[in-house]
C-alpha cells in the first residue's frame, strides 16, 4: 500500500484535477488487481449538478453520466444530448413504474431494475419504443429495509421474470450500507453476478472505488470525486454553523 500524503490536502480545485485524480485512483486499483483500466467505465453521477459542470467534464473527455431522478434528467439532458450526441446517460436511482416509458426514451442504461412491477412496465415501454436500454438489476445487498433493490434471495426469480418478459439484463448494481466497509458487499454482489452468469457489475462510488475495482466493477459511479462536494443535504444551500455570540 502506498503511504498516505502526510498533510490533509484541500479538495482538488478544478474539474481537470479531480478527473486526473480519479483516473489515477482507478489505474492504481487496476494495477493492484491485474486489470485493464479500459474494463472499468466511469459513470459520472451528475445529480444536482448544473449542465455547465457536465459540459466541463465532457470537454475533458468524460462520455458517460448518471442521474438518479427521471425528472431532473428530463430537464437537464435533452439539450446536452443534442449538443453532445456521443455521450451516454445512465439512470442510477430508483424508477417508478409510471415513468418507465420516459426512462426508456431518456436513458441508454438503467441500473435500478428491482421489482416485478417494474419488469412489466419496462417490457411494455421497450416494446413500444422498439429499443431497450442496457439493464442492471439492483440488489439490496445489505438487506436494508429502507433501501431500493431486489432482495438477494429473490434476484434469480426477478431475472427469470425479466427474461420471460423479453428483457435482457446484463449486470447487477448495488449501493452498500452507509458506514460499513463496502468490500464484503461488493464481493457478495460479484459472486452473485458470477453465479447468475451476468458480465456487468455496477459498484463503487467516490469513497469506495478502489475496493469495487479490486472486486471486479465494470461500471463505477463517482459523483463528488468528479464534481466536488455536494452542499449539505436537506437545506439545498447547506446551513452555516451558528455564529458564536458576539461580545467579550
Ligand atoms: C449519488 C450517487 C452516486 C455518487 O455518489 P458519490 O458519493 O458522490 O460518489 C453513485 N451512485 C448512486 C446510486 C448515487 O445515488
Amino acid at each position: 500500500m502506498r503511504r498516505a500524503t502526510p498533510i490533509a490536502r484541500p479538495p482538488a480545485a478544478t474539474a481537470a484535477e479531480r478527473l486526473a485524480g480519479l483516473r489515477a485512483r482507478i489505474a492504481r486499483a487496476c494495477r493492484d488487481a491485474g486489470r485493464d483500466p479500459a474494463e472499468v467505465a466511469i459513470v459520472a453521477v451528475a445529480k444536482t449538478r448544473p449542465a455547465a459542470a457536465v459540459e466541463e467534464l465532457i470537454r475533458l473527455g468524460v462520455d458517460m453520466f448518471g442521474e438518479n431522478r427521471v425528472q431532473e434528467a428530463a430537464a437537464k439532458w435533452p439539450a446536452l444530448r443534442a449538443a453532445h450526441p456521443g455521450v451516454a446517460l445512465h439512470l442510477v436511482g430508483q424508477l417508478q413504474s409510471n415513468k418507465a416509458a420516459e426512462a426508456v426514451a431518456l436513458f441508454d442504461a438503467i441500473h435500478s431494475l428491482d421489482r416485478p412491477s417494474l419488469v412489466e412496465a419496462l417490457a411494455r415501454a421497450c416494446d413500444r419504443a422498439g429499443h431497450a436500454p442496457l439493464l442492471f438489476c439492483q440488489v439490496n445487498i445489505g438487506a436494508e429495509p429502507q433501501k431500493g433493490g431486489c432482495a438477494i434471495e429473490e434476484t434469480p426469480t426477478l431475472l427469470k421474470r425479466a427474461s420471460d418478459a423479453g428483457l435482457r439484463v446484463e449486470g447487477l448494481m448495488c449501493v452498500p450500507p452507509a458506514g460499513l466497509e463496502a468490500a464484503p458487499f461488493f464481493a457478495l454482489m460479484a459472486k452473485m453476478a458470477d453465479q447468475l452468469g451476468l458480465p456487468l457489475r455496477s459498484m463503487g462510488m467516490s469513497d469506495d472505488l478502489e475496493a469495487a475495482v479490486m472486486l471486479g466493477a465494470t461500471h463505477v459511479r463517482p459523483g463528488s470525486a468528479l464534481f466536488g462536494e455536494r452542499p449539505a443535504p436537506g437545506g439545498g444551500q447547506g446551513e452555516a454553523p451558528p455564529l458564536p455570540a458576539a461580545g467579550g
